[in-house]
């Protein structure tokens, strides 16, 4: 089935315990795409770049399946720029500087071959213009799942509310779900949350793990104790992009199918903090996932005797 993201296409700047990196790409919709291009072959992208925006990384998006008939490059534009810093324990950061550019007044245009799209993912941008692109589809996708920040509930909560409405999967973290529900427990937040429109959510717990809620259903996936943590960059976003990616090639959009999903989001998560940006999701083969995804099977599954 058909997948199409819309996010952000990004240069990055970022500082780890690890080290520290000038302008490397990332954004959200290039970390989903990626993430996404291991389970669908039909993987459309709608995004803006500047004239800064380099074509070697678009050809890469294009050699993993990308269809970038919806990335538009305003030349005399630069792109939208983030940077950001991790605190020790690399489950937290600060935003240090966000530049939106062209991104500020994105008008995201859906080309015709992307219409009949059964699986859309709304990845971190402005809320307006992720309700936007609901309205410009002219059939409602079977699954609408989006991803926001704080950032959005801070500057833009009246939109971001808006835009809850019209979605049925909502990932954020935990953090993000405490802010947005103004409730401590996430079980509480979750029902909030979930009153608001979505009737899926996702509370992701960085290191450790995911809580998938739907009704009164709840399922946990680890994350798993990987040796090496070098930059958490994306790491939510591959996790959509694992777990929305999952769902349209199953084309299975039950609770059964969400748990198996969240454990390829996971598993595709677990391989993009093992290196800095994009570097890890480029060249992932299908027996890595496999083997991956086995890892965490056998990480909770145990016998009562
Ligand atoms: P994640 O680590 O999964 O939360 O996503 C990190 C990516 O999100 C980075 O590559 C950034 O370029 C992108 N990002 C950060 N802030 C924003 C924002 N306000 N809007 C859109 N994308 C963002």
């Amino acid at each position: 089935m058909s997948l199409l993201t819309v996010g952000s296409v990004a240069f990055d700047a970022l500082e780890t315990p690890f080290g520290k990196t000038d302008k490397i790409i990332g954004g959200a919709a290039t970390y989903i795409t990626l993430a996404a291009s291991y389970f669908t072959k039909k993987n459309n992208l709608v995004a803006v770049v500047g004239g800064d925006f380099p074509k070697e990384m678009v050809d890469l998006l294009v050699e993993h399946g990308v269809n970038t008939e919806g990335l538009k490059t305003i030349q005399d534009g630069k792109t939208f720029f983030w940077s950001g810093k991790y605190h020790e324990d690399m489950n937290t950061r600060d935003t240090l500087e966000t530049q939106l550019n062209v991104m500020a007044d994105f008008d995201p245009v859906i080309p015709e071959s992307y219409q009949s799209t059964e699986y859309l993912m709304l990845g971190n941008t402005v809320p307006a213009t992720q309700k936007t692109v609901i309205e410009r589809l002219a059939k409602r996708p079977k699954l609408i799942m989006l991803d926001t920040m704080n950032l959005w509930m801070n500057i833009a909560l009246d939109d971001l509310k808006d835009v809850l409405k019209l979605v049925d999967v909502l990932t954020i973290n935990d953090e993000e779900a405490r802010q947005l529900s103004g409730d401590y427990s996430l079980r509480k937040a979750a029902a909030t949350i979930m009153a608001m429109g979505p009737k899926t959510l996702i509370i992701k717990k960085g290191e450790h793990g995911a809580l998938l809620f739907q009704g009164e259903r709840i399922f946990f996936a680890p994350a798993l104790p990987l040796e090496v943590v070098f930059d958490p960059t994306g790491a939510g976003d591959c996790f959509a992009g694992g777990f929305i990616g999952y769902l349209a090639k199953t084309d299975d959009i039950s609770f059964e199918n969400m748990k198996r999903a969240i454990i390829y989001g996971s598993a595709m998560a677990s391989f993009c903090v093992e290196k800095f940006g994009t570097e890890r999701m480029v060249n992932l083969t299908q027996e890595e996932i496999d083997t991956r995804v086995q890892e965490f099977v056998k990480l909770s599954s145990f016998e009562i005797v």
